[in-house]
């Protein structure tokens, strides 16, 4: 036995991506991503809007500093996910992300889960979960069998504390997702 627990994989990663969560900067929900290779951190993200605008809880999105409801006005909205800014801030790094996987604190959206997929992404691990519209899980469940990618919740958050983040997440204002039109 070792002198002292040491966190599983899922574990250290996972509450790794909670601090990053904390560094979001959108008024809406916030969320921590972290992409791993090799269990090695290659590239975080949280979400907030692009470089050069505005932070979101400065007002540099309208839509998010609008009372729109969550999941509504989302084609306006300038807040990139946690999930795509990783594998965005990758790329504009040169980081190779086939392959590896992605640790993030909530389900991923159906749009996260397109581009985790085209990034090459193999495995999806989040915390807190999500639900969809039957419309929506259907595709969402369709992609994941289609592209064989795999998904799994670690629900970390239920039994460790974790940012004071994550004390929000638990509210009515839902993560940012495609409407159905
Ligand atoms: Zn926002
Ligand atoms: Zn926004
Ligand atoms: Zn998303």
């Amino acid at each position: 036995m070792p002198a002292r627990p040491r966190p599983s994989w899922d574990d250290y990663f996972i509450n790794i991506a909670w601090v990053v969560a904390s560094r979001a900067n959108c008024l809406r929900r916030a969320v921590g991503a972290l992409i791993v290779m090799d269990k090695r951190i290659v590239s975080t993200g949280y979400n907030g809007t692009p470089f050069g605008v505005l932070n979101c809880d400065e007002g540099g999105c309208p839509r998010c500093a609008s009372d729109v409801p969550a999941q509504a006005g989302y084609d306006w909205c300038l807040c990139v996910h946690a999930e795509q800014n990783a594998i965005a801030l990758a790329a504009r790094q040169g980081t190779a992300t086939d392959g590896a996987y992605l640790f993030v604190t909530l389900r991923p959206c159906f749009g996260c889960l397109k581009e985790a997929v085209q990034a090459g992404i193999r495995e999806i691990v989040y915390d807190q979960s999500f639900e969809y519209h039957a419309d929506l899980e259907d595709a969402y469940q369709s992609l994941l069998r289609q592209s064989g990618v795999m998904m799994r919740q670690h629900n970390y958050s239920a039994a460790h504390s974790v940012p004071p983040v994550a004390t929000h997440a638990t509210g009515d204002i839902g993560p940012e997702m495609p409407t159905q039109e």
